[in-house]
C-alpha cells in the first residue's frame, strides 16, 4: 500500500503513527524482557529462521527497522503479524533473546483493538469474533465461528463451504451454531480478564513515563 494511503488511513484512526508507536513500545516495555527490544542489531536470524518470512509483507527484522523509523503503521497495515504462527524459533534464535513471538502478539492486539489491519488478510477478523464469542461463552463455539466469518465475507465462500459444514454437524463433529451455553464461573473469569487488563493498562502507563 502506497504511503501517501497509508497516512490518509491513519488520520481517519484515532492515532496518530507517532502515538501509534509509542502505545505499542509502551507495551511491549511492560511485558518481561520487554525492553530488549532496544537491543535489536539488525542480524536478521528472526527472519531467516522464520517458516512463514516468505508470506510476510515485512519481515520480523524489518518490524525492528518499521518501530526505529517511526513506521510501525506501515507493519500494522501489513499481514505480518498475521502470518506469524507462533513457533517461537525466532525467540530461541535471537541472539539479543528478544521475545519476537510475543511482539507478534502485541501488534496482533494493537491491530485490533484501534482498527489497524492489513486488507489482505481476514485473519484480525476471525480474531475478533472468537474473542467475542470466547467473552461471552467462556469458550469457543466453531459452528458460530465459522458462520458469522464467512457471512462477514464474501457471500461465495459461504454458500461453497456451507455444505462441508453441515456434513460436520450432521456427523456430530460440530456444536449446536448458536449456543447460549457457558463455562461454569464465566463471572469469575470476566472479573480476572478486567483485573489482567487493568494491571496491564497501569504497567504500560508506567513504562510511558520512564
Ligand atoms: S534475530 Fe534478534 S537481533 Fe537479530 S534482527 Fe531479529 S530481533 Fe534483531
Ligand atoms: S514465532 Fe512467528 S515470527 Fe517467529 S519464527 Fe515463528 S512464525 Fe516467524
Amino acid at each position: 500500500m502506497p504511503r501517501s494511503e497509508l497516512r490518509t488511513k491513519t488520520r481517519k484512526q484515532k492515532l496518530s503513527p507517532e502515538e501509534l508507536s509509542d502505545t505499542f513500545l509502551s507495551h511491549v516495555y511492560a511485558l518481561p524482557d520487554g525492553r530488549k527490544l532496544d537491543l535489536c542489531i539488525q542480524c536478521g536470524t528472526c527472519s531467516g529462521s522464520c517458516p512463514t518470512a516468505y508470506a510476510m509483507d515485512y519481515s520480523p527484522r524489518e518490524i525492528f527497522a518499521a518501530l526505529r523509523a517511526g513506521m510501525l503503521d506501515r507493519v500494522l497495515f501489513s499481514n505480518t503479524a498475521w502470518m506469524c504462527t507462533s513457533c517461537y524459533i525466532c525467540t530461541v534464535r535471537c541472539p539479543q533473546q528478544i521475545k519476537i513471538t510475543d511482539i507478534m502478539y502485541e501488534l496482533k492486539r494493537l491491530g485490533i483493538k484501534y482498527g489497524y489491519t492489513s486488507p489482505s488478510t481476514r485473519s484480525a477478523a476471525m480474531a475478533r469474533i472468537f474473542i467475542n464469542i470466547t467473552n461471552r461463552l467462556g469458550r469457543n463455539n466453531e459452528s458460530e465461528l465459522m458462520m458469522r466469518f464467512y457471512m462477514a465475507g464474501r457471500w461465495g465462500d459461504a454458500i461453497k463451504n456451507a455444505w462441508r459444514g453441515a456434513k460436520m454437524f450432521f456427523k456430530g463433529r460440530l456444536p449446536m451454531p448458536i449456543s447460549g451455553r457457558e463455562v461454569a464461573g464465566l463471572s469469575e473469569m470476566r472479573k480476572i480478564r478486567e483485573v489482567l487488563e487493568r494491571l496491564e493498562e497501569q504497567k504500560a502507563a508506567e513504562e510511558v513515563k520512564h
